[in-house]
């Protein structure tokens, strides 16, 4: 029976994953902390470690997790720029979760927009008071504006069902289009130009850091409604808080945050905010911040869990390993899996 050294522990990871650990042939050390250069020690006795998206494996975290033996790595997620897959290449697998539950973010998506959008989250807080003044919570219809999509994989696909079926008009950005019925693919200009929502579904690259900047923002039309579940840096947060202030953005929804290792996932309610732009944020009236929440359905937990160590019990059992990633992978790149259908 292989050992796991589990990171960043919460108590609704540990059940779904208490569920399947014995019928895959696994027992698990959970742990909250991180895992980080600092933190790698403790999967000393471990076979494997499973780990997320807020844990810093870097080039030191692997080199010692590799000199303690550890040879594979499953993330229990989907993104994965928090990995240093150059370092991890010849040394460590990294197995991930492709998808999981692509519904449960793009649900997330929409219900962001339409509580900015209907204000209720103002009011909700209003009726508690028995404050029952409409006064400043006026909306529009989705039913015939026009969202923009960036990033049309998995998510970005599932969330344009759900704004087809709200009767709005798809503008789509993505280098690598598929053609479907009522997604007009565009430039970026014109996407920011023309939406009155706009959502991000790409993920976190070089060329995606801050694709949402000052002149991005510039472009959008007023009011507009800016959604993210992907991944913080595709903001740049203080042209963001610019955009709000100067009443260009109307509205913004964000599952994720650039700097949120820190904060996003721990209760940190008796202390004082430290970081000043998240505390801006936080404070505006037509922000709403959730803490990396998307992906939080019983259905994703149950088949993170299932897909994780599926992927773990692979790479022991020698079997092929079709969801691991290194720097070469992806559309763009030059991976080919060699033998055993292995990155390496
Ligand atoms: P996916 O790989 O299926 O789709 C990503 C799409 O983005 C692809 O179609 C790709 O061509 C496109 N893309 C790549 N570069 C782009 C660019 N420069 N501009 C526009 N589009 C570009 O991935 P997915 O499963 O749909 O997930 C998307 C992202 O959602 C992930 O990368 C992750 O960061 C994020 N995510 C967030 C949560 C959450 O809980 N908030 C959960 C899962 C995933």
């Amino acid at each position: 029976m292989e050992r796991i050294t589990f990171y960043d522990t919460k108590p609704y990871d540990k059940i779904f994953f208490d569920k399947l650990k014995d019928s895959f042939g696994f027992e698990i050390d959970y742990f909250e902390n991180k895992l980080n250069r600092h933190t790698a020690v403790m999967a000393e006795h471990s076979d494997a470690v499973v780990a997320f998206v807020n844990d810093t494996i870097d080039g030191e975290t692997i080199e010692r997790l590799y000199q303690q033996g550890i040879r594979v790595i499953g993330m229990r997620c989907a993104g994965y720029n928090n990995v240093d897959f150059q370092a991890a290449y010849e040394k460590i697998h990294v197995l991930r979760v492709p998808a999981y539950s692509p519904y449960a973010i793009a649900e997330h998506a929409m219900g962001m927009a339409i509580m900015l959008n209907r204000k209720l989250h103002r009011a909700y807080n209003r009726t508690r008071e028995y404050n029952f003044s409409l006064n400043g919570l006026t909306g529009f219809d989705f039913h015939g504006k026009t969202v923009g999509v960036i990033g049309t994989g998995k998510i970005g696909q599932a969330f344009i069902d759900i704004c087809l079926g709200f009767g709005m008009k798809v503008l789509a950005y993505d280098p690598y289009p598929v053609e479907r019925e009522g997604v007009t693919y565009v430039e970026l200009d014109r996407l920011c130009t023309e939406s009155s929502v706009i959502s991000l579904h790409c993920p976190l690259t070089k060329e995606t850091k801050h694709i949402i900047n000052k002149d991005t923002i510039d472009r959008m039309q007023d009011g507009v409604i800016l959604i993210n579940t992907s991944r913080g840096a595709l903001i740049d947060s203080e042209a963001l808080i610019d955009g709000i202030k100067a009443h260009k953005i109307g509205a913004a929804g964000l599952d994720v945050y650039e700097e949120e290792n820190e904060f996003f996932y721990e209760d940190l309610s008796d202390r004082v905010m430290q970081d000043d732009v998240l505390a801006r944020l936080i404070s505006m009236p037509n922000v709403v911040v959730t803490s990396h929440q998307a992906f939080l359905t019983e259905e994703a937990l149950e088949s993170i869990a299932q897909v994780t160590l599926q992927n773990l019990r692979d790479y022991f059992d020698g079997r092929p390993l079709p969801n691991e990633v290194c720097y070469q992978c992806g559309k763009t790149g030059t991976c080919r899996k060699k033998g055993k259908q292995r990155c390496f």
